[in-house]
């Protein structure tokens, strides 16, 4: 059931243990906003505690208080009147799910998510859940300190690539300036987000080679297969740099993350790729979203090119014969045209 921002705020009150979780594969936006709600919960005086099933990216490990996040053991159980999720709907947390039995409060900002016999605090138009947060403390009444002030911003920049994105809007702009009086260093965040190791410089440069083009450069993939992906501590980033591409809408990222486990990211200029992730049982945004494909990496491969392909046919942003032109370019056989 849709609640409203004073009834989840009411839910967190009224609970005296809760039990804070985000999505697996997790982002700035997840880390930061389950991050950021434990720490107002327990200044609160309640016991608050942040469960996420998956490893964290280092990047995002220098987050204040990141190293409290536990990774819930098998037949573990923890003892909580509310289980809270953000930014997911409760089928992508995992073995938190099987944690505690406690009653579902689900706070997030996708619009794929359309859960109905659960509370739902949802806000499609917010540009992450660390903004919806934010909103929540100044409806508690909760002081923001500078650690927790940290933690929002960090989900709020990445969420929007550093104000980038279209989600950026004149409420997400006066959230981080408020966040920005609070103590954020936004020069300090980004180094951080950005810092990168020379083993990362080189999975970049591999990984570059793997990048092909489709249905006449309007898709545009990058292949991070089972070994480039053991060598590689983080994909931050990397569909970034081939989003920007002229003539792509849609590019995608598909990695390897374990046998016959293979993750897509989406990202478009004006193709709804929530809609094709949905239709590989994922979801998102309009313009970035993402699903898991279990297959080997080639069959996911083909299925992914495939679906992207017909959808964009479908919606209007791609004709039958450009679909029908199976040519891939690969960036390894681009030749450098010769000087003058
Ligand atoms: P990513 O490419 O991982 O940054 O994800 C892009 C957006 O799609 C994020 O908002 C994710 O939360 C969402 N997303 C990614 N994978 C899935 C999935 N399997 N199911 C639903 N949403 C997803
Ligand atoms: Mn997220
Ligand atoms: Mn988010």
């Amino acid at each position: 059931m849709k609640i409203t921002l004073p009834v989840a705020a009411s839910k967190l009150r009224e609970a005296k243990k809760i039990l804070v979780t985000a999505h697996v594969n997790p982002d700035g936006d997840a880390i930061g906003s389950t991050l950021a709600l434990m720490q107002v919960l327990r200044e609160m005086g309640k016991t608050a505690q942040v469960y996420i099933d998956d490893k964290l990216p280092k990047n995002f490990s220098v987050m204040p208080f990141a190293e409290e996040i536990r990774r819930p053991r098998e037949d573990e159980k923890f003892d909580a009147d509310l289980l809270v999720v953000l930014d997911t709907s409760p089928d992508r947390i995992g073995n938190v799910r099987n944690l505690t039995e406690a009653p579902l409060l689900n706070i997030d900002h996708h619009v794929t998510n359309k859960n109905e016999d659960i509370d739902l605090y949802i806000e499609p138009g917010a540009a992450a859940t660390c903004e919806i947060i934010f909103r929540l403390c100044k409806e508690m009444n909760a002081a923001i300190d500078k650690n927790i002030a940290v933690c929002l911003y960090t989900g709020i920049a990445t969420d929007t690539g550093f104000f980038k994105y279209s989600n950026t809007k004149p409420a997400t702009l006066r959230t981080v300036a408020d966040l920005v009086e609070l103590g954020v260093e936004p020069n300090l965040i980004s180094e951080q987000m950005e810092k990168r190791t020379f083993l990362d410089l080189k999975i970049v440069s591999a990984a570059l080679q793997t990048t092909k083009l489709y249905y006449g450069g309007k898709v545009v993939g990058m292949f991070i297969g089972e070994n480039l992906m053991r060598k590689g501590e983080t994909t931050e980033g990397l569909i970034d740099l081939i989003r920007v591409l002229e003539d792509v809408d849609v590019a995608f990222l598909l990695t390897c993350k374990e046998k016959n486990v293979c993750r897509v990211s989406m990202r478009s200029k004006a193709v709804n790729v929530s809609e094709i992730a949905k239709r590989l049982g994922g979801g998102g945004h309009v313009r970035a979203a993402g699903c898991t494909i279990y297959g080997t990496f080639d069959e996911a491969k083909n299925l992914l090119v495939r679906t992207i392909g017909g959808a964009m046919v479908e919606m209007g942003y791609l004709c039958a014969s450009d679909f029908e032109n199976r040519a891939e370019i690969s960036i390894a056989d681009f030749e450098l045209p010769e000087n003058d």
